[in-house]
């Protein structure tokens, strides 16, 4: 068994996994270590297109065909059926009200439908972690990683000619020596506690306890409350959230008709109700009494493995590099599932992270301090930014019109960058800030919001007074104007937002693009054509973006 390495990676969830195989593909000796075996069960399950889009890059620019396939729910189902996963449309919303069945007044109902692609075909899909995880696991160990796993990593020493890691692998020690360490252990937080670095928690808004588990039997939205006006996609076909009082439901429809579900409780939320937190069952079985249209969804149904509950699911560090070591962004830092960013967020890091070691390679061979830096800075950037919008999100759920126009400031930065993405690629989008970060017109409004909504809800669920809403839907709604490429925040809309190609054609200018331009590229969004060929050293011209329809990379 091999004593050293160049590159060890602790973790294999998806992105040590995917981060291993890559590096192995560059030419890197690579060691992944795995406290656990593969399949097993984890959280954060729904992706969003930014996270396709970082998986095709991954997948045209390293060869990796399966990375490609995976973007897309009708690639994903044609050529791996056997890797469970859910059609996720979009992001449905509904608001609940305690002891009130949900109510249903057709286009004035508290619903809130953004769609996230135009058919199933080039959809997002919910993972099942337990085997998207496996896949990519041995995905890596095909590529010529050194996959260990029951090895548990307890200590990192680290010297100036290398890091030593141990810990115990099937009851004995375990000794490795690698030239640098990437942590991917997730809230595990191998090496903040190695290096003893300080939490960041303290600099953070949102706060929120998980009660989770996986379900059988979970009755359809449109079943249990029938004639909702039709939408662009079936409501249930999406990531559902059923915003309540107490904070908010997510609800994630496999297509083997598995439901993830959980509730995000905010401290005061769960402080209302009785149960004791030792007995998540009960917590669970009274959060749903309370909310009578949930109940009737989620009655029957069978959880799968014991519901299970965290009393805070937030961490942040205030480090995310150093000599010879880097993080992942889980490892880093976690906000809330709200708005799905945890998946995207991680790929762009494997993206970021795949970059340094390719332009190490020929040298030195692990990325140089100012890289580092970089990358640090970035993700520290990205975690505020992340948790301005969430917490935002968290102090609008006090009136439905506030959680709205919120959202609104979160769909305008994906579907700006996704839109950018898409039709005018480039090999360094990677560097590029996530949720706007950077962005001359988004990088302030999330700070700027929360202020805002924190005035109106006084910080205690008040919902304000209608003038106050108005005005703060309308400074939304002037405040993402220059990065609103899809036809958002439209009162004509009712809350029901389809894919809306006429309106991107028409915001060409906010894309530095002449209508022309926009109109000849559609066919890129539509997934008509496949999407531009990123190969190492690609230059704009010969990645096929020189106007010609770009060709398959596989
Ligand atoms: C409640 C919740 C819901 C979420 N929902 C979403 C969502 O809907 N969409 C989304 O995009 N994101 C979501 N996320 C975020 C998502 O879970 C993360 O982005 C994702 O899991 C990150 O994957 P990873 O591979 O970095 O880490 P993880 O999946 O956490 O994997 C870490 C791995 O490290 C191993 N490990 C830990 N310590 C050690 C050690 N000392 N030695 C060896 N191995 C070790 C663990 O066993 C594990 O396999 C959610 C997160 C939570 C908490």
């Amino acid at each position: 068994m091999k004593q050293s390495c160049e590159v060890a990676i602790v973790g294999s969830g998806f992105a040590g996994s995917l981060l291993a195989r890559v590096l192995a593909v560059l030419g890197y000796d690579v060691v992944l270590l795995e406290r656990g075996a593969h399949p097993r069960f984890a959280i954060g399950e729904s992706s969003t297109p930014l996270a396709n889009l970082s998986l095709e890059r991954i997948g045209t620019r390293y060869g990796l065909k399966d990375c490609y396939d995976l973007a897309a729910h009708g690639r994903w189902v044609k050529h791996h059926p056997d890797i469970q996963r859910g059609l996720k449309r979009g992001f449905t919303y509904y608001r609940h009200h305690p002891g009130q069945a949900f109510a249903e007044r057709g286009l004035e109902s508290e619903r809130l439908l953004v769609a996230a692609s135009p058919d199933d075909a080039i959809s997002d899909s919910h993972w099942l972690r337990s085997d998207v995880d496996h896949h990519f696991v041995r995905g890596a160990i095909a590529a010529g990683v050194d996959y260990r796993d029951h090895t548990e990593i307890t200590g990192a020493e680290f010297r100036s000619e290398g890091v030593r890691l141990v810990g115990r692998r099937g009851g004995a020690d375990f000794n490795l020596g690698a030239n640098f360490v990437i942590d991917a252990s997730g809230p595990a937080g191998f090496l903040a506690r190695q290096l003893s670095i300080p939490s960041g928690l303290d600099k953070t808004y949102t706060r929120s306890a998980l009660i989770y588990s996986h379900f059988d039997g979970v009755r359809l939205m449109t079943d249990v409350v029938p004639g909702m006006p039709q939408g662009p996609y079936p409501d249930d076909w999406a990531a559902v959230h059923h915003i309540i009082d107490e904070g908010w439901m997510y609800s994630l429809r496999f297509d083997n008709g598995v439901t993830s579900a959980g509730f995000l409780l905010t401290p005061r939320g769960l402080a209302s109700f009785n149960s004791r937190t030792e007995d998540p069952a009960a917590l669970w079985r009274e959060i749903l009494a309370r909310y009578p249209t949930i109940e009737r969804g989620f009655g029957d149904a069978m959880p799968l493995m014991p519901i299970a509950f965290h009393p805070l699911i937030q961490h942040r560090l205030t480090r995310a590099t150093g000599e010879r070591w880097a993080m992942m962004p889980h490892a880093y830092a976690f906000v809330d599932p709200l708005f799905s960013t945890g998946i995207a967020w991680s790929l762009r890091a494997v993206e970021r992270l795949a970059l340094a070691f390719e332009s190490a390679a020929r040298d030195r061979r692990v990325p140089g301090r100012a890289t580092l830096e970089r990358y640090e800075t970035a993700l520290e950037a990205e975690a505020d930014q992340i948790d301005l919008v969430v917490a935002g999100a968290y102090e609008a759920m006090a009136h439905f019109d506030l959680f709205a126009a919120q959202s609104m400031l979160y769909f305008a930065t994906v579907s700006f960058a996704e839109a950018s993405q898409r039709l005018s690629p480039t090999d360094a989008v990677a560097w590029n800030g996530f949720m706007g970060v950077g962005d001359p017109v988004l990088s302030r409004l999330p700070g700027e919001s929360l202020r805002q909504l924190r005035k109106i809800t006084r910080s205690c669920g008040d919902p304000g007074t209608r003038e106050q809403r108005r005005g703060f839907v309308d400074w939304m709604t002037d405040s993402i104007a220059r990065r609103n490429v899809a036809g958002l925040a439209d009162p004509a809309r009712h809350n029901i937002y389809p894919v809306d190609f006429d309106a991107l054609v028409d915001s060409h200018q906010l894309l530095g693009m002449t209508r022309a331009q926009v109109v000849e590229r559609l066919p890129w969004l539509r997934g008509m054509s496949p999407p531009p060929v990123f190969t190492r050293g690609s230059s704009l011209q010969n990645a096929g973006l020189a106007g010609e329809t770009p060709q398959s990379p596989f």
